[in-house]
């Protein structure tokens, strides 16, 4: 039987621009030698629905509940996915399609995960372009995990990595930091990230930022090892300390590890509701009649 390969697109509000990622897509597996799905999950999108005439067995939207956010669509995505390897994409083509048979081919030579590297990124502003810079070296020095720097969810993942993935149901979900620390070798490959095929990014300040400091507080203990270190530095210092100086900095130490208890205390919060990560609606299975259906011998 042949190997089967799932490639999983999360979608926001990307319009028709989810056929023209589907179209690249297909043409690419198409001429592969793998049996294929591709696994669209449609996070919460409010602009009318997704891939609703296309018929092509190979195809599954799955459509959850409410936007949940990227990673958890991902986290849907892996849930379901049945391939041998998966692959992540985003629907925007930012990431070619055209890259993914040689992510096969790494794969075949022994790589459980091949991680798209950006040696440039267009169409980015200055400032996404040196915020993630800063922060995916910030992460690598805080981390003892080895996150690959200048790479995203645009990967490819072999089996033996997605069931680790698929075990961890921690809500604050930074997956290329969680792929890093399930192990297994890693292969880089380099590309040129595109500018968005169409329409504007889906990720507000507000979502980047969460994101960010998912990584960090799953990733990394050393905030919380700094605020023990700066109290026993206080509490020696406070031997020769003047009262009101003493006062400043316990108020100011006071004030930080707030910051970074509450950023850890969010996440035990939140893993010990122990609510399901997300929630679907339907799944729809794009087979519909055999007429006009796509058709292509899976070599098995
Ligand atoms: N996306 C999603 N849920 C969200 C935000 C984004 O599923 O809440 C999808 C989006 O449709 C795209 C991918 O995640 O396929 C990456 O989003 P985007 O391109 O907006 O991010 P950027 O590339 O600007 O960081
Ligand atoms: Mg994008």
């Amino acid at each position: 039987m042949a190997k089967k390969i799932s490639v999983i697109i999360p979608v926001y509000n990307e319009g028709t621009l989810v056929e023209t990622c589907y179209q690249r897509v297909v043409k690419v597996l198409w001429d592969t030698k793998y049996a294929y799905e591709i696994l669209f999950v449609d996070d919460g999108s409010t602009d009318g629905n997704i891939l609703d005439t296309l018929v092509d067995p190979h195809v599954k939207v799955i459509h959850l509940a409410r936007n949940f956010g990227q990673q958890i669509a991902i986290t849907a995505g892996l849930d379901a996915a049945s391939g041998d390897a998966v692959i992540i994409m985003d629907a925007d083509l930012q990431d070619p399609p055209e890259l993914i048979p040689r992510m096969l081919e790494l794969w075949e030579q022994g790589a459980h995960i091949v991680y798209g590297q950006r040696l440039s990124r267009q169409g980015e502003t200055w400032r996404k372009k040196v915020t993630a810079n800063l922060y995916y070296r910030l992460l690598s020095r805080l981390t003892d995990v080895r996150v690959p720097v200048d790479a995203g969810d645009f990967r490819l993942m072999d089996r033996q990595v997605v069931d680790v993935l698929c075990q961890m149901r921690e809500h604050s979900r930074y997956l290329r930091g969680l792929s890093a620390w399930a192990g297994f070798k890693q292969v880089p490959l380099a590309y040129e990230r595109q500018g968005r095929a169409a329409g504007e990014t889906k990720y507000t300040g507000r979502k980047m930022m969460h994101l960010a400091l998912d990584g960090v507080f799953s990733l990394s203990y050393l905030p919380l090892r700094l605020i023990t270190y700066s109290g026993l530095l206080t509490l020696i210092l406070s031997l020769f300390m003047k009262p009101h100086v003493l006062m400043f900095c316990i108020g100011l130490q006071g004030t930080v590890a707030g910051a970074v208890l509450g950023a850890y205390l969010k996440q035990v919060v939140e893993n010990t509701r122990n609510r399901p990560l997300y929630t679907v609606v339907e799944t729809a299975e794009k087979v519909g009649s055999s007429a006009g259906r796509l058709q292509r011998k899976d070599a098995s």
